[in-house]
């Protein structure tokens, strides 16, 4: 007989990675459960453009390799991560969008958290490669308060102007079609293979059809974390532990 799922009111976060190609909806996905779960998204791509933005030399050699669609060198990103592990707000658990990336950097992780209380879980979020392509080229986020819209599937009330706030929608440098396809190519080279790793590695893995509406993406993570976290030998649709 199957166990029930915990409440959500009960989960342990711990730290949690959301896994998969450009444009799958890691980083909307993230935002939703950091308010549910009061942990915090650590996102790499973010804090490389923070840096991008405060014209620091990691930010500028970010800008370089990012509008090529290629990875910034290991050892840069996990020192950028262990800084941002260290604020207090990461004490209960996080979520991790867009890191690990390389095989390294989920090694690199593995170290990290070998003190820490709870062991890592990983969602895979799977969404078609012609989808993706829309999502990117479509994609345009808010400066001020990171909403994320698209032009064609969640177009803004007033013409590129956030609803939230009113400031003007921007794109991404590197969501064009061309940049789509070279980081298509890196995600293949270098990032499969650590959805491979995580989901043969230590049993807490799940994958999540992303080709869904926003809110049914986040049930079908919610409903995998519950299970990962609390009983992993259980099964809920979509685990694959
Ligand atoms: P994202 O916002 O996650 O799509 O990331 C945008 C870009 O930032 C990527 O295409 C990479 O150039 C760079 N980047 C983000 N996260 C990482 C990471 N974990 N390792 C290396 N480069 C990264």
């Amino acid at each position: 007989m199957s166990k029930p799922l915990p409440n959500a009111s009960d989960f342990l976060p711990g730290p949690v990675l959301l896994l998969g190609a450009p444009g799958v909806g890691k980083g909307t996905q993230a935002k939703r459960l950091m308010q549910e779960f009061s942990i915090p998204q650590i996102s790499t791509g973010d804090l490389l453009r923070e840096h991008r933005r405060n014209h620091t030399p990691l930010g500028m050699l970010a800008d370089e390799l990012m509008s090529k669609g290629q990875l910034v060198p290991d050892d840069l990103v996990n020192q950028m991560v262990a800084e941002r592990f260290k604020d207090p707000d990461t004490e209960h658990g996080y979520i991790l969008d867009g890191f690990p990336r390389t095989l390294n950097q989920a090694e690199w992780l593995d170290g990290q958290l070998v003190a820490y209380m709870l062991p890592v879980v990983a969602v895979s979020i799977v969404v078609g490669e012609q989808e993706l392509l829309e999502r990117i080229t479509g994609r345009l986020s808010c400066p001020k308060c990171q909403t994320i819209y698209n032009i064609y599937s969640k177009p803004p009330k007033n013409d590129r102007l956030c609803d939230l706030d009113g400031t003007p929608l921007e794109q991404r440098a590197d969501d064009t079609e061309a940049v789509f396809h070279e980081r298509m190519k890196t995600f293949e080279v270098k990032t499969a293979a650590v959805i491979e790793y995580y989901r043969s590695h230590g049993g807490r893995f799940a994958e999540v059809d992303g080709d869904r509406p926003e809110e049914e993406v986040t049930n079908g993570i919610r409903a995998a974390l519950l299970t990962l976290r609390h009983h992993p030998e259980g099964e809920t649709e979509g685990t694959k532990a």
